[in-house]
């Protein structure tokens, strides 16, 4: 099979080169805990650790616990730490569906909108440990819901904008929360998104477990209105004091609540901790990204996904650095919106999704040929296998082969990457995701568990914790367990099937639970899907499994995550 491998563009300045990097590796083998540790000290800790990881995989021992007796707050990492020397810089660029109308909140504006919020919950009655729910489009004030949250000491969970009210409802049923923050209307691609009437058949649907519901204006619609129940932002806004104290957070307190659906059953709510994954969430932002004060970064997922946590919100806040927040689609008003807003906002550093990467592949180069594009020095690739025909052409067209490509691969469980390129320590081959990153222990194992050496196929298991580890499945402790650390005893099982090559590389061939079954063999949907869109005349696939008498059936798991021998592997590129 015949792999390109792309070094780093001549000119990239790289934040970590070859021999920091080495470095990194080599601190972490000498002693484990140190380096968690010395990653940790990125973040304003009011009590700074003594300890860093105390965990076990084993059925008996079950546990994963980080920094344990650290204490700390993560708004005041996002925001307070910030206000002395950069108070008046950027903090979040808001662009808004119709290009350009957005607004710009330095940190200090972030941090008063943040107090207010938190006012009005603690005011509302909201306490330490409480679950919010965050119904909202990409606006400013989402963050801020977040941010408040995390400065009372209270779990956020975010639920995506464009999930119904049975899925609302639900998440909210499940995490039993009592408060809902919201909008009266979103707007996407010139379309109007009925958040507020969403959230009152939520409401209706949760049996009357919400108490309160916040609205903050976005359209200025006439939305129903509930007395007592519903609050309107706008009318409360001046009577909030824009000074809040911060709760002092153990480590392990629980920061949010992030529902995903796994193959099977209801959504898991996986639970993050403060300490751990504010410290992950850092340390894998500066490190892959490198950003600078002179950079704005822009990574288009929304918050309703863990991307958008880490790497909208909490990741560039912690370091200080300027992040857009987009409520908008990458085809309105044209497809060349992305480029024109990077043009216009000065983005340098891009990171979006494989499937937004086809969908404007599809449409030529013209409308990316139509803007300028040099203020972006770096770009990125996340949430599933990207074929390397889409890569090629991101490297080609939308970077000029300029800017390195950072492909970073990760979960909702692992809060934040793991497996990711440096971009100016490591080379680049299209489809890959390329190394593990510094701390983290990454093997393969075939169904039976035996771990497997070499360049081979397998199961993408993990041998250690890192910080940003989920610590459970709200209210279903016994679930987490099942579901991740059964398959293969001692292991955190990924769920992934995955290919290493001969130079160490880690190719993510999708889920082993999506995979299909022809006469026995059993193909990862991503290779499937990668071959096919190497067709020019198609933009987008998705493979799915159909019965068949005679080649067999589609694969239906039995339990999250089964353990499945690995993946035929049948290469798109060879
Ligand atoms: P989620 O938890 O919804 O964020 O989905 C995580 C899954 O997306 C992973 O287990 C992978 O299957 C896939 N994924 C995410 N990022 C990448 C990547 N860079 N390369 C390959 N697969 C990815």
């Amino acid at each position: 099979m015949s792999e390109t491998v792309h070094a780093v563009p001549q000119g990239f300045k790289a934040a970590i080169g070859p021999a920091e990097l080495a470095q990194l590796h080599a601190d972490f083998a000498a002693d484990a805990d140190a380096f968690w540790l010395s990653q940790a000290k990125r973040l304003d800790w009011t009590r700074f650790p003594t300890k860093a990881g105390d965990w076990s995989y084993a059925r008996e021992d079950f546990h994963v616990r980080w920094y344990e007796d650290g204490e700390l707050n993560l708004s005041v990492n996002c925001l307070d730490r910030h206000l002395a020397e950069r108070g008046d810089k950027t903090a979040i660029v808001f662009e808004a569906d119709e290009p350009g109308e957005g607004r710009s909140l330095t940190y200090r504006e972030l941090h008063a909108l943040t107090c207010r919020f938190a006012n009005l919950l603690k005011r509302e009655g909201v306490k330490r440990g409480d679950r919010v729910m965050i119904y909202m489009p990409m606006i400013p004030e989402a963050a801020a819901a977040m941010l408040a949250c995390a400065r009372i000491g209270a779990i956020h969970s975010v639920v995506f904008g464009g999930f119904s009210p049975e899925s609302l409802a639900g998440r909210i049923e499940d995490c039993d929360a009592r408060v809902v923050i919201t909008a009266d209307e979103g707007v996407r691609g010139g379309k109007k998104i009925p958040l507020k009437a969403n959230v009152d058949s939520a409401c209706d649907m949760a049996h009357g477990r919400i108490d309160r519901v916040i609205v903050v204006t976005r359209t200025g619609a006439d939305v129903a209105w509930t007395e007592g129940r519903d609050i309107r932002w706008d009318d409360v806004f001046e009577s909030l004091s824009d000074d809040c104290p911060a709760e002092a957070m153990g480590a392990e307190d629980p920061l949010f609540i992030l529902y995903t659906s796994g193959s099977t059953g209801k959504p898991k709510g996986v639970v993050h901790t403060t300490g751990g994954y504010a410290t992950w969430a850092a340390t894998t932002f500066d490190w892959i990204f490198g950003a600078t004060d002179n950079d704005l970064f822009w990574c288009t997922a929304d918050v309703g996904w863990i991307t958008g946590h880490s790497y909208v919100v909490y990741g560039p806040l912690m370091m200080g650095r300027s992040t857009v927040m987009f409520d908008g689609v990458p085809n309105y008003p044209d497809f060349g919106r992305f480029w024109e807003t990077c043009d216009r906002l000065g983005v340098t550093i891009f990171y979006t999704a494989p499937t937004a990467i086809r969908a404007l592949e599809r449409e030529g180069d013209v409308p990316v040929k139509a803007h300028d594009r040099s203020s972006i020095r770096l770009l990125g690739t996340v949430g599933e296998p990207i074929n390397p025909a889409a890569w090629e052409w991101y490297f080609d067209v939308v970077g000029d082969q300029r800017c390195p490509i950072v492909d970073t691969w990760w979960q909702t469980e692992t809060g934040a990457a793991l497996i990711a390129n440096l971009p100016g320590a490591i080379d680049m081959k299209p489809g890959s995701a390329t190394r593990p990153l510094p701390g983290i222990q990454p093997l393969l194992v075939d169904a039976e568990g035996r771990e497997l050496e070499g360049a081979v196929s397998g199961n993408l298991c993990l041998r250690s914790s890192w910080p940003g580890q989920m610590r459970t499945v709200w209210g279903d402790h016994d679930r987490f367990f099942q579901t991740y650390f059964t398959a293969y005893p001692g292991l955190y099982f990924t769920g992934d099937g995955c290919r290493r090559d001969e130079d160490g590389y880690y190719w993510i061939t999708g889920r082993v639970d999506d995979v299909i079954n022809v006469s026995g063999h059993r193909i990862g949907t991503a290779e499937v899907e990668s071959a096919l869109v190497m067709h020019p005349k198609v933009a987008e696939a998705a493979v799915v499994g159909v019965p068949h008498d005679v080649k067999g059936r589609e694969s239906t798991p039995s339990s999250p995550r089964l353990p499945a021998s690995p993946a035929t592997t049948i290469s798109a590129a060879s």
